[in-house]
């Protein structure tokens, strides 16, 4: 079944935008005056849980601190708000090969998809910072976190890019960065390219399509 679509993830995937939630993270908790603080080697640990939502509330059952509900909420608003921030003052690129692959996608009448866990906030302001004005035009279908009852490694967000396409799992390719985005992509029936980022290169990828180390190394024209 010839391609008609690709499917992105975005943090890790899209942007390297990992060390921007961590930053954005402690700086809430300076915030609300909370003792923590998230170095590199801990997040790693943290990313195991996806969604920020549920990252604070895995993270503070681990210390043994209670946080109500209402908190974990006006935590994670912060947090995004504090991110957004950093990320519309260019605090995360697009990684190497990234634009071009969008560029030529369009030019060969690919359509262009999101399925990501973090929240559609996020999701808008890291595009606009780095696709400009255009961005709301680049993607025919955005999946944010909000909108589907299972984060990845469940399959749902793709399962809605896919519906919301249109298309068969056959005529579209998945673009992760991580083994939870990997799974997720594998469920819904997807080939899936992987591009290991800062805080994935140790995990396992064996059953990926492909695994390069940027997009600048892959062709639309790869038999995968
Ligand atoms: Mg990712």
């Amino acid at each position: 079944m010839p391609l008609r679509a690709l499917i992105f993830d975005v943090d890790g995937t899209l942007a390297e935008t990992e060390e921007v939630h961590r930053a954005a993270f402690n700086a809430t908790f300076q915030d609300f005056s909370l003792p923590w603080h998230w170095d590199i080697a801990l997040y790693g640990q943290l990313l195991k849980i996806t969604g920020g939502k549920e990252r604070l509330r895995h993270y503070a059952q681990g210390i043994g601190a209670h946080l109500d509900e209402a908190l974990i909420a006006q935590l994670h608003a912060r947090k995004n708000t504090l991110y957004g921030a950093l990320i519309a003052r260019g605090g995360a690129p697009l990684r190497s090969g990234v634009m071009d692959l969008i560029s030529r996608a369009q030019q060969q009448g690919l359509r262009l998809a999101i399925a990501t866990t973090t929240s559609r906030v996020n999701v808008d302001v890291l595009l606009r910072a780095n696709l400009g004005a255009d961005a709301d035009r680049c993607f025919d279908v955005i999946v944010a976190g909000d909108e589907v009852a299972r984060k990845k490694p469940a399959p749902d967000a793709y399962l809605k890019a896919l519906a919301d396409l249109g298309l068969p799992a056959a005529a579209c390719m998945a673009f992760e960065d991580s083994a939870n985005g990997l799974a997720a992509g594998l469920a819904a029936g997807l080939r899936v390219v992987v591009t290991p980022g800062i805080y994935t290169q140790h995990e396992d990828f064996s059953k990926a399509a492909l695994v390069l180390p940027d997009l600048s190394q892959f062709s639309l024209s790869m038999d995968i």
